[in-house]
């Protein structure tokens, strides 16, 4: 049995144990439970619709495309554009028309033809040395390839999906040329080939590594949770570039109504009860992330870290420039 058809009969065991006749909702998530379930817990006692998680680590667009028809899952929660975007080109979701939704969901946060929609979103910003860096040095995304920064800056993989989203819409923003000067050029100001994930930048700069790093928001929130980050965190602030003309880069998470979806009216309940602007709230201050919907506010150490006007780019345009973006980092060897 391979483990893709167990994993399968786990979630349909999971199903099945729920009360028969009870009205259900079937999610695969690739956002952890605990952001995800006191919301769903809540839209349960709302509707009385129960909500079925299965959390995924890797795979989903394999299993939905193994299940076909026949899936038992409704709806896809994911973070990243380039993931639900690739929902969406393998044709494995389904069109919603909802007022709900587009009055909730500001319109580059979600597909132009509906197939994804944004919940919250994160910046992804320079995280700066406390002791080595003024306020105001860090200033726009292009600034990161001027030589005073040599030898002072550490990220991660220029191919990881948060890096090449960010190329991408360096790409959005400046053409080719231009994106692969700058890919060459930030690389040359690294303090270090490209390595770990957003936290260990951080923890870099508080080991005196590097003075600036490239990372999510939300890894501010997460690292001031961690005794054992805490450290790292109040070793730096976060700072917001912006793009020469444009604002700060941000990507999101989000949902997809999946083409097979058997319960897809609940479904499609459970899609509005999460983009009400109390749900975004709620859900985006439990991973500190920036609920979108208009009048609502992040939490409030969210708030601390600062303001900013998120770039204005459909993140759908974002999606489509990832297989360029992650050419030009190859041709600059951005990790090697
Ligand atoms: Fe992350």
């Amino acid at each position: 049995m391979t483990l893709r058809t167990y994993t399968t009969l786990a979630l349909y065991a999971v199903t099945l144990a729920t009360p028969i006749a009870a009205q259900e909702v079937n999610v695969y998530s690739y956002r952890e439970p605990a952001l995800i379930q006191p919301l769903m817990n809540a839209f349960t006692a709302e509707t009385g619709v129960e909500v079925n998680v299965a959390f995924l680590k890797k795979g989903l667009i394999e299993r939905l495309r193994a299940e076909g028809r026949r899936s038992p899952a409704d709806l896809v929660f994911t973070v990243d554009i380039s993931r639900l975007n690739g929902v969406v080109e393998a044709d494995l979701t389904q069109p919603v028309q909802s007022n709900a939704l587009t009055e909730n969901i500001p319109v580059d946060f979600r597909d132009p033809n509906n197939h994804w929609f944004g919940l919250t979103t994160r910046a992804r910003v320079v995280y700066a040395s406390n002791d080595r860096v003024s306020p105001g040095e860090v200033t726009t995304y292009e600034d990161l390839a001027d030589p005073r920064w040599k030898g002072r800056i550490c990220t991660r993989s220029g191919t990881h999906a948060y890096m090449l989203a960010l190329t991408a819409a360096y790409l959005h923003h400046h053409g080719e040329v231009d994106t692969l000067k700058w890919l060459k050029a930030v690389k040359s100001n690294l303090a270090r080939k490209p390595q770990g994930n957003d936290r260990a930048q951080v923890k870099a700069i508080w080991a005196g590594e590097c003075d600036i790093s490239l990372g999510n928001t939300y890894y501010m929130g997460k690292m001031l949770a961690d005794p054992e980050q805490q450290d790292w965190a109040n070793s730096v602030s976060v700072e917001f570039p912006i793009f020469e003309g444009g604002g700060t880069h941000v990507n999101v998470s989000g949902m997809a109504l999946t083409k097979a979806a058997p319960n897809r009216l609940d479904a499609i309940r459970l899609m509005e009860f999460l983009a009400s602007p109390r749900a975004q709230e709620i859900y985006a201050a439990d991973n500190f992330e920036y609920p979108i919907a208009p009048g609502t506010q992040a939490a409030p150490l969210v708030q601390g870290w600062g303001s900013f006007e998120a770039d204005s780019v459909n993140l759908t345009t974002i999606a489509k420039l990832r297989t360029d973006a992650l050419r030009l980092t190859e041709i600059a060897d951005f990790d090697g």
